[in-house]
């Protein structure tokens, strides 16, 4: 099925006119198969265009969708956006690499994912230590000792970071909307996962220690609803771990329409530190310590640099000085997101965040 055009109408014309179009951006009619919304945050629908970016899979195809900031709290989201039902569709490509474990792709692309993503996994472990060593021994109720419970991982793909959990010591388990890969990593990893959406935990009763949520609240079309849900699933005391690429960090003021974390339409929502953390205070969760995961920042730049060569159909032999620049970038984003004595901005590639539910009053 061919991808929608939504608009790049507005190139090549005169400014005035450009100008009225972008303030009427919200009152625009979407393609079909396509909903306008409001902000996801605050409810406003007065935004202004963002950058205008394509589908990267598919990017000579001049489909281009519109990323758009609320004008009234910054909240950056796709907007017209796939409706609901119709957004699977965008998920079908070969290459989708969250779960390249399910095929036996051979890419250059995915080398590099598959080796960055074991570096991760051990990251991600790491941090959440590091971070459970910090905030157990400052609790009254705190012994000094790191805390291992139970864990639930929301978008857990094919299981690895639940495995990686699982062999430190604590009890896991995964929710999964992508049965092909919950059926994988169940028989694969010996792990307990459902199928299905965060919303089904509505109805549960189960309590957690430690939800996890890497890389997953930007795709989610009702993310309020998600973090409302989760909160009511952790144990007092209990932590809500959310991990989003960062659309402030410096790789995404670099690379504008290709950075590739912008991923239209797949990301429907575009967090920075800040957003987040007003997202979750609606919520009833408080932002309590934040880190960045380091990898996606190279990760981000390679790929990003990857997706601007297909688009300008450019030379082979630039790769060279594409491989700097990224390089370069990437540094400038880890710098840009590791906390320092110097800066405590989160400029970083992407923003690794620790949620604590708030008391009930
Ligand atoms: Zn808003």
């Amino acid at each position: 099925m061919p991808l929608p055009n939504l608009g790049n109408a507005h190139l090549g014309q005169p400014l005035q006119k450009m100008i009225e179009e972008k303030s009427a951006l919200s009152t625009k009619k979407p393609a079909m198969g396509f909903e306008q919304i409001s902000c996801p945050i605050c409810g406003a629908d007065r935004a202004e265009l963002h950058v205008q970016a394509p589908d990267r899979f598919h990017p000579q195809s001049g489909a281009s969708y519109q990323i758009q900031r609320c004008m009234h709290c910054s909240m950056i989201y796709l907007n017209p956006r796939p409706r609901e039902e119709n957004s699977s569709q965008f998920y079908e490509h070969a290459d989708y690499l969250p779960f390249t474990s399910l095929t036996a792709s051979r890419s250059f692309a995915a080398r590099i994912y598959e080796f960055l993503r074991r570096a991760n996994l051990r990251w991600k472990r790491k941090v959440i230590t590091e971070f459970l060593q910090r905030t157990d021994g400052q609790r009254p109720t705190g012994n000094g000792q790191m805390t291992i419970g139970n864990l639930l991982d929301i978008g857990c793909g094919t299981g690895e970071f639940l495995l990686e959990m699982k062999n430190a010591g604590w009890q896991v388990e995964g929710l999964e909307r992508n049965e092909r890969a919950a059926n994988w990593a169940r028989e694969h990893h010996r792990i307990t996962i459902s199928a299905g959406s965060v919303e089904q935990l509505a109805a549960s009763t189960r309590q957690y220690d430690l939800i996890t949520m890497w890389h997953v609240l930007e795709h989610l079309y009702h993310p309020g609803q998600a973090l409302e849900i989760l909160a009511s699933r952790l144990r007092d005391h209990g932590w809500l771990l959310i991990a989003v690429p960062n659309i402030d960090g410096i790789d995404a003021r670099v690379y504008k329409s290709n950075w590739v974390a912008l991923d239209s339409p797949r990301h429907v929502n575009h967090f920075s530190l800040e957003t987040l953390g007003r997202l979750a205070n609606q919520h009833g969760l408080t932002l309590h310590w934040w880190r960045q995961l380091p990898l996606d920042a190279f990760f981000n730049t390679l790929m990003s640099e990857k997706l601007a060569a297909q688009r300008r159909r450019g030379k082979f032999y630039l790769w060279p000085l594409r491989l700097l620049r990224a390089f370069g970038v990437a540094c400038a984003s880890y710098l840009g997101g590791s906390h320092t004595p110097f800066s405590y901005a989160a400029y970083g590639a992407s923003v690794v965040c620790f949620f604590e539910k708030n008391k009930r009053s």
